[in-house]
């Protein structure tokens, strides 16, 4: 049997795998919808201006600050695989396909949790300066801000890591599948324009998902909307703001209101 790779190549590999698929999502947020799209799809920008001056840059130096994070906690959650301590499976005959899919679905709702309540606690004043401002320094976030994170939270976030790993018998492969719907969601988040259709919040979706409309207020008021992919934690502990609604609908009714009138009103100034 070959000697598996030392955990500083695992940790090197797990971050630089990290870092490639945080560019390629926030590529496609940031060079198709900005960039592409941006001017048509204008009226659907959260906030009606682009980004400050060296703002991509600060999201992108915490973002690679983040995976070298992740890195490390990965590494030491494999040795501690390695090790036999964990519950990570390595053949998917042993359980089959049917858990292998729920176990993705089970590591999303898991997460879901796991952010919401360290997010909160992360907006708690004792430890919100040391763990989350740097997140916060986006008042008007873009896609590269996903994972523009302190070390320390980004190793509160990477904790999601030895939680599954400990605890529920997960596929290394169902655990990338997780981590791509994780990172194209948290992109989708940031990304600053509202994307979902008109009447997402009239029906069970918007009772189930959440917008980019929802993070961007979090964004802007610094409280509240706290879930992550899901609305159930912020609708149980009554952490919603109260504007989500209203200022969804009048986001994605901005389109049709310029139409009608003839103006160009929602153009771009200084995207
Ligand atoms: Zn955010
Ligand atoms: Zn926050």
């Amino acid at each position: 049997m070959p000697t598996p790779p030392s955990l500083l190549v695992v940790a090197a590999t797990i971050a630089v795998e990290n870092a490639v698929r945080y560019s390629i999502a926030a590529s496609i947020g940031w060079f198709g919808v900005h960039k592409l799209l941006g001017k048509k799809l204008w009226s659907r920008k959260v906030l009606q201006r682009g980004p400050d001056a060296g703002q991509i840059r600060r999201e992108v130096l915490w973002s690679m600050s983040s995976v070298l994070v992740y890195g490390v906690v990965g590494a030491a959650t494999i040795g501690a695989a390695r090790a036999g301590w964990t519950r990570t499976y390595w053949k998917i005959d042993e359980r089959g396909w049917t858990w292998f899919v729920a176990s993705v679905a089970l590591v999303i709702v898991v997460h879901d949790a796991w952010f919401y309540w360290t997010h909160r606690a992360m907006h708690h004043p004792r430890l919100f300066r040391a763990f989350h401002r740097t997140h916060h320094l986006s008042t008007n976030p873009t896609p590269w801000a996903a994972y523009a994170f302190s070390p320390w939270e980004a190793a509160v976030q990477a904790g999601i890591f030895p939680l599954v790993a400990f605890t529920l018998p997960v596929h290394p492969l169902a655990f990338l599948a997780f981590m791509i719907w994780q990172v194209g969601f948290n992109v989708l988040g940031h990304q600053g324009y509202e994307l979902y259709p008109r009447r997402f919040l009239s029906d069970w979706r918007g009772r189930v998902f959440n917008t980019t409309t929802h993070h961007a207020l979090h964004h802007e008021r610094f409280v509240g909307n706290y879930s992550l992919y899901f609305q159930h934690w912020d609708r149980w502990c009554g952490t919603n703001l109260p504007e989500y609604r209203a200022r969804f609908e009048e986001v994605v009714g901005r389109g049709a209101m310029s139409a009608e009138i003839g103006s160009d009103a929602t153009s771009p100034r200084n995207a």
